[in-house]
């Protein structure tokens, strides 16, 4: 039993199909608008999309349509995929690691503060890390299994100290925030349409902001910063972070079946909620009051000393019975990659990384697999 399997039952066939017999196959064509378009809608009135080639493209593209130069820092969550803090890299920018929060597993808006107000400066309109002397810029708070960053506070310290807020809501697209969008509060978003993620276009991306320069900026260093395409005149260093159409019209296909998705996901986290919270040592997943998840990838913790098993054992054993689970990430900070990188905190990335375990919650799971899995972790514990 896979963990989290793409879901395809709607209209993909056809519509790469459409690509096939008219040749629209690569990067120009009219699902790339429609999927930039449909993406836009879901966010409301002001929104622009611009596809690309992954998510890590999105973000990295993101950061420099923001303004961040190199030698700038960016603070990023501790407790993710490690894309985000690649791109931040990328850019030529320093990550900055910010804890989790033990509630609700999300970038601590506490920890936020208090780097901003105990470890910066502003400076002739600029604000600085003390420490390093370098210019910070941005914030990738990311919104990690689906499950919404507590964004007002983290909104008003960048308004505070004018960082830009760039979404990652790869994890979230679907979910919500106070009524909004995951990726439409922030000032630039970023999906990522990779074959795990809530839909997929095989591999994909996308970057979405209500700041239409900001929109224009990203379609042109996505496309190589073409000034004049026909005399091949380019006006600074661009990419090839294109989506292609065939990945576009898959897309479509895939957006058209998103709530349907998100409904599937949200039942499959109602049914784990009720039949764990009962097994001794096993916490689900949090919910809040301020949001609604998309539940992206459905985590519980394991307690050892109360289920009898840590998390690493109990990953076997389920393992053993053709369940497949998944750790959370390595905490940037213990990353051979980002060791160097300041940290605000970081034990609670570590108390997660430690205990969490991601359930099977493909949208395709049958009731009987769930149950299966159930009794797997009620029979395995105590
Ligand atoms: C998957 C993922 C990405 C990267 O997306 P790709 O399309 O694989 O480049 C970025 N951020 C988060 C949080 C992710 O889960």
């Amino acid at each position: 039993m896979p963990l989290c399997v793409p879901e395809i039952r709607g209209n993909e066939w056809q519509y790469v199909k459409n690509c096939l017999d008219t040749s629209w196959v690569s990067s120009v064509g009219a699902y790339v608008d429609r999927f930039e378009q449909k993406m836009a809608e879901r966010l409301g009135a002001p929104f622009h999309g611009v596809a690309t080639v992954n998510g890590t493209a999105a973000l990295h593209t993101a950061l420099l349509v923001a303004g961040v130069q190199p030698d700038d820092e960016v603070l990023v969550s501790d407790l993710t995929f490690i894309a985000p803090a690649n791109a931040i890299r990328y850019a030529g920018a320093w990550p900055v690691l910010i804890d989790a929060e033990p509630g609700c597993w999300q970038m601590d808006p506490q920890q936020v503060e208090l780097f901003l107000t105990r470890d910066c400066e502003m400076a002739g309109g600029v604000l600085r890390n003390r420490q390093s002397g370098r210019r910070v810029k941005a914030i990738i708070p990311v919104h990690i299994l689906g499950h919404p960053v507590d964004l007002d506070p983290i909104m008003e310290l960048a308004g505070r100290f004018d960082l830009v807020v760039i979404e990652d809501a790869t994890e979230g697209l679907g979910g919500h925030y106070r009524g909004s969008p995951l990726g439409g509060i922030g000032h630039i978003g970023c999906y990522s349409f990779n074959g795990n993620k809530m839909i997929t276009t095989g591999g994909g991306g996308m970057l979405v902001t209500g700041n239409p320069q900001w929109a224009e900026k990203a379609r042109y260093l996505t496309t190589q910063a073409k000034d004049d395409p026909l005399e091949y005149i380019h006006g600074e260093l661009g990419f090839n972070y294109r989506l292609t159409n065939l990945q576009a019209a898959m897309g479509c296909a895939q957006l058209e079946q998103l709530d349907a998705y998100l409904s599937a996901k949200e039942a499959i986290a109602d049914r784990y909620r009720q039949e764990l919270c009962m097994v001794p040592g096993i916490t689900p997943m949090p919910t809040v009051d301020y949001g609604q998840s998309a539940w992206w990838l459905y985590t519980v913790r394991v307690d050892p000393a109360q289920y009898g098993m840590d998390r690493k054992t109990l990953m076997q054993r389920l393992a053993a019975e053709g369940i497949q689970t998944r750790p959370l990430w390595q905490p940037l900070h213990l990353s051979p990659v980002y060791r160097q990188a300041q940290r605000i905190g970081g034990e609670v990335s570590e108390q997660l990384n430690s205990s969490a375990l991601s359930l099977p919650c493909s949208v395709g799971l049958s009731a009987a697999e769930q149950q299966r899995v159930i009794e797997a972790l009620v029979r395995l514990g105590g």
